[in-house]
């Protein structure tokens, strides 16, 4: 008998290691993982680079408290500074603490110019920013807040799409609009990019803060280093996470200087944030990412991946009733359950992860290789030529 507590439904499948694309069970069979931990392996498992790089800090020093200088950060947030819109960093160690401070950031920012009242979040119905207790209260989810009661004042919801509704959530009392520009646990959902920029437009019209999540879609994923760069926008403030360590705990807020300035020593903190071994992980993946070419090869390749599976999905059309996302943040949405979809890709050994809305999610790596793209399709084509919806 198991003593993990029972918040997940698990699959008996275990792994004892992984390399690259691929996963290896007990037994020794062998995966296509296009799961990654759910798009945090950014550069695979076991990378050799980001191996050396977790080695070699190991060997000097893991932490130390934010009470003192941690080089390793200072270098990693100089680097998010240039390559993004971001002027400060926070450093944090998950998703969820990500989103918690970025709402905690939007609020104290109002706060700190005399605007006490102005504390509302608005979100998109049933989207979803983690665990915390704001964070399940942002999605708007009932599910997810289910039994975790009482509601939190202070969230405003709009359904994808209602762009009416969302202009009428809008009042002097609103803070910001909080949205991921892609919805990954709501079913691989892009945000058109003109939506996007009428969402900016709202947000510059009636002085309030952007906050793009990008946990699951940033750094690298979609092929630019987030995905709202697509729509030419500027956010206030970005909570990242997933991707950034390549498969250690980090997690970050991104912001403007504007809003930087209202957290003044003891506003927010974290025990673990930015120590030094998360620290040198993030500046090893960015040394990946930023690699001259990186970007365009996960463009070049995600755009045949996507191409492919159109050419799949117009020969089953019964089957298959959309190919969704951008770069590697893939969505293949079924007309029904996908639940024995993914089964059956799994039994022949393509590790898959669903999403709602009948979406089956597939995030390779970002560095995968053509061959194993091409594998992939095989084996989704296979099983779309055994597929009995009726079984
Ligand atoms: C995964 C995810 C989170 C939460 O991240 P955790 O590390 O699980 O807390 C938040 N926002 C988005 C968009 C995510 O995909």
């Amino acid at each position: 008998m198991s003593h993990l507590l029972n918040n997940y439904n698990r699959s008996k499948l275990s792994f004892k290691k992984g390399s690259g694309s691929y996963l290896y069970s007990a037994e020794g069979e062998k995966y296509l993982d296009f799961v990654q931990g759910i798009a945090v392996n950014s550069l695979g498992h076991s990378n050799k680079y980001l191996v050396s790089a977790i080695n070699d800090q190991a060997k000097k020093l893991w932490h130390v408290s934010n009470a003192f200088t941690i080089p390793e950060g200072e270098k990693l947030a100089k680097r998010l500074k240039k390559l993004t819109f971001a002027d400060f960093v926070l450093f944090q160690n998950s998703g969820t603490e990500a989103t918690e401070a970025a709402i905690k950031v939007a609020r104290r920012y109002f706060y700190s110019i005399g605007k006490k009242n102005k504390n509302r979040i608005i979100c998109i119905q049933n989207s979803f920013h983690g665990r915390t207790i704001a964070a399940i209260n942002a999605s708007g989810s009932r599910k997810m807040m289910e039994g975790f009661g009482p509601k939190l004042k202070g969230f405003d919801h709009f359904k994808f799409g209602d762009h009416k509704k969302l202009e009428k959530l809008i009042n002097k009392n609103t803070a910001a609009i909080m949205l991921e520009p892609i919805l990954g646990e709501g079913g691989i959902k892009v945000v058109p990019d003109w939506c996007l920029k009428g969402l900016k437009k709202l947000c510059t019209k009636y002085k309030i803060l952007l906050i793009c999540d990008e946990v699951q879609s940033g750094i690298g994923r979609t092929g630019k280093f987030f995905s709202f760069e697509y729509s030419k926008i500027k956010p206030d403030i970005v909570p990242i996470a997933k991707g950034i360590g390549g498969g250690f705990p980090l997690g970050a807020v991104l912001m403007t200087k504007k809003v930087a300035k209202c957290m003044s020593p003891g506003t927010h903190g974290s025990t673990f944030g930015g120590n030094p071994l998360a620290m040198s992980v993030g500046n090893a993946v960015l040394d990946q990412i930023t690699k001259k070419n990186f970007l365009n090869n996960v463009r070049r390749l995600s755009k045949y991946f996507h191409s492919e599976l159109n050419n799949i999905k117009s020969k089953y059309p019964t089957i298959i009733k959309e190919i969704r996302g951008r770069g590697f943040l893939i969505g293949i949405q079924l007309f029904e359950n996908q639940n024995k979809f993914i089964n059956l890709l799994k039994r022949k050994k393509l590790l898959t992860i669903k999403a709602s809305d009948n979406v089956i999610r597939i995030l390779p790596p970002l560095n995968v290789k053509k061959s194993d793209l091409n594998l992939a399709l095989k084996i989704i084509e296979e099983v779309c030529l055994t597929y009995d919806s009726n079984e």
